[in-house]
């Protein structure tokens, strides 16, 4: 289900168990990686991109990576792994939230008996000013 209006885009992409009826085709990659969708298209993002994780158990990111110029938010909902940066790994679970600068190279796995359910969030470091109380401006309805 999709609704748009003026000022709002929204769309249901149904309970994080369900995610992997979606499926990411990387340019890189021979083939696609599934329980991955991006919302940034979906929701006509403008200033950070966003995506919808389901890690199967026992699976390890075939590759790590960096960024240019995007740090990166990752938030563990649900299960267990291991999350590398700059090749110091650490435990990873449900309410763990890892900020990555850009140019920290990244990869994770989850453990052998969990699933791993995340979000991630990525916007061009250095760009937010103030903070959403800040930002925020009360409208009488
Ligand atoms: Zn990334």
């Amino acid at each position: 289900m999709k609704k748009n209006g003026n000022n709002f885009s929204c769309i249901d992409f149904g309970p994080f168990e369900n995610l992997s009826q979606y499926c990411f085709e990387h340019p890189k990659l021979t083939e696609g990686v599934a329980g991955k969708l991006f919302l940034k298209k979906e929701l006509a993002l403008t200033s950070m991109e966003v995506s919808l994780n389901k890690f199967p158990a026992g699976t390890s990111m075939p590759f790590s990576h960096k960024h240019r110029e995007n740090e990166e938010l990752y938030l563990f909902l649900k299960g267990k792994g291991e999350f590398c940066v700059d090749g110091n790994w650490f435990e990873v679970q449900e309410g763990s939230a890892i900020r990555v600068a850009p140019n920290g190279v990244r990869t994770w796995r989850s453990s052998s008996s969990d699933e791993l359910i995340f979000i991630v969030i990525q916007a061009k470091a250095g760009t937010l000013e103030g903070s959403s109380i800040q930002d925020g401006i009360p409208v009488q309805t």
